[in-house]
């Protein structure tokens, strides 16, 4: 059985029997065939039904974001904000995957040759809790585009959206099977990997679950594209405008309670501003208001489960250990976990070293510019940074310095359609969104005319 939870209230909003060895095969051939009608459509065909599908997720976006919020614990308005984003990844793609995907003539001693971008099939997606919406509309927009089939294997926390999704699709007109949520659980999710009829899969989500896909992926020579952890920096460099990176700073760690891939989770202040940083900052922080996730006015909700708000809670309880200092928060009540600062923080201690999932803030000073860029480098992620400076120049001479999957000047790390998205190092690899998005899962046909 997969159980949907409320992790706010604790009471449980549905259960969903796994689909058997049947009903997966059933769905796969579903997928399948409908790939062989689906691959022909034109994109004008296709751009249709995605803007009907961007109109739906607008038009229904309270009941949506309802769903989510219950599930997982995100406030309303933030879950209604996801919902009207995936509208928006929608309508670019289907504005713009004709373009992305185009021939490409190239010139050679053949009387013609060209690359063509055709579809490869059936792409698992597995994917998170934290965006329920934005994880798989991420994916399913242009992998829909480019004439793919997409089936889903959501977290078990919220099989309600999973569903949801595909009404979103099947109210949008889409035919049948051209997107579809799988009902199961993670140990399903190799059987579904090594079929002949899934060419490809894509994962957003923890490392050990990346690498467990990725090495079945491997072994049966499958494409795959890993959108795992990070643990992002936020520079505050000497000369930055405090009053608006604090601001920033603030959003860049806490919105979604602190779940986010992309969150600035270490902040690394220059020695002479810090103490001028740390008071503005630790009086945003202590503002926000935490509550019902229900009510439109929550910022901070719960943490989607239990258990990981029980993980955050050890990451900063052996931290203190090492010697870094709690000085706002740190107290969790079930799935709630305070708003928390963790100063005094050095390299080695867990809130450093390790993907922090939830509202809690570790804080570094430095003294030298190299310092600073040594301390982003050495994390075991490499998602994205956020550097603040007033001097352009001198974040453009850095940008080549930051091993990282993205580098924001002045600005959190966010993710926008027209821009790739995607990690180094264990933050996993490939990319989502843009033209390298649509790529990923194309096969890229070389022709040749003599
Ligand atoms: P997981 O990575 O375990 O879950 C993500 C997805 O992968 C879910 O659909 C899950 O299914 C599936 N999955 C898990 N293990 C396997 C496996 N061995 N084979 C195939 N599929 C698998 O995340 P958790 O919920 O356990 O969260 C743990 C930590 O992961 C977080 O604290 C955070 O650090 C990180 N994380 C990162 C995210 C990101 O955006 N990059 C998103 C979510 C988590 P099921 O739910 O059925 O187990």
């Amino acid at each position: 059985m997969i159980i949907s939870k409320n992790p706010y209230s604790g009471k449980e909003l549905k259960k969903f029997k796994e689909l058997t060895k049947t009903e997966i095969d059933e769905a796969l051939e579903k997928a399948n065939s409908r790939f062989s009608s689906w691959k022909k459509t034109s994109f004008k065909e296709r751009a249709k039904l995605m803007l009907n599908a961007a109109k739906e997720l607008k038009k229904n976006k309270e009941e949506y974001a309802k769903d989510i919020s219950a599930e997982m614990g995100k406030p309303i308005s933030q879950a209604i904000a996801e919902v009207k984003k995936c509208a928006w990844v929608c309508e670019y793609y289907a504005e713009n995957a004709e373009k992305h995907l185009a021939d490409e003539n190239i010139k050679t001693d053949a009387a013609k040759s060209y690359v063509s971008y055709e579809p490869l099939g059936v792409v698992l997606a597995v994917m998170p809790w934290n965006y329920p919406f934005w994880q798989v509309f991420r994916f399913a927009a242009p992998a829909l585009m480019a004439g793919n089939i997409g089936v889903l294997k959501h977290a078990s926390n919220v099989m309600i959206s999973a569903n949801n999704i595909q009404k979103v699709f099947e109210r949008a007109g889409f035919p049948e099977g051209c997107f579809q949520n799988l009902v199961i659980g993670s140990k399903k999710v190799e059987e579904v990997i090594r079929d002949k009829r899934v060419k490809a899969v894509t994962l957003t989500g923890s490392k050990p679950a990346g690498g467990a896909v990725a090495s079945v992926a491997g072994e049966e020579i499958k494409k795959s594209v890993l959108e795992l952890g990070g643990s992002n920096a936020l520079v505050i460099f000497k000369d930055a405008n405090i009053k608006e990176s604090v601001k920033t700073c603030v959003m860049a760690r806490f919105q979604n309670t602190g779940q986010s891939c992309i969150a600035g989770k270490r902040l690394l202040l220059h020695e002479n501003i810090a103490d001028e940083f740390m008071e503005e900052f630790v009086k945003q922080v202590r503002e926000l208001k935490s509550g019902d996730p229900a009510d439109e006015e929550t910022f901070i909700g719960v943490l989607a489960r239990e258990d990981l708000a029980e993980d955050l809670e050890d990451q900063v309880n052996r931290s203190v250990e090492q010697g870094a200092e709690v000085i706002l928060g740190g107290n969790r009540d079930k799935a709630y976990f305070e708003p928390t600062i963790i100063t005094g923080v050095k390299k080695g201690m867990p809130v450093f070293e390790e993907e922090t999932f939830g509202p809690a803030i570790s804080v570094t000073t430095f003294k030298t510019d190299k310092e600073a860029v040594e301390l982003v480098n050495t994390s075991s992620f490499g998602l994205g940074v956020s550097i603040f400076t007033e001097d352009p120049e001198f974040a453009a001479n850095l940008v080549p310095e930051f091993e990282d999957g993205a580098v924001f000047v002045n600005e959190l790390v966010k993710s926008d359609p027209r821009l790739p998205f995607g990690g180094t190092k264990i933050s996993g690899y490939g990319r989502e969104l843009s033209e390298h998005g649509i790529r990923e899962f194309v096969n890229c046909k070389t022709v040749y005319f003599n």
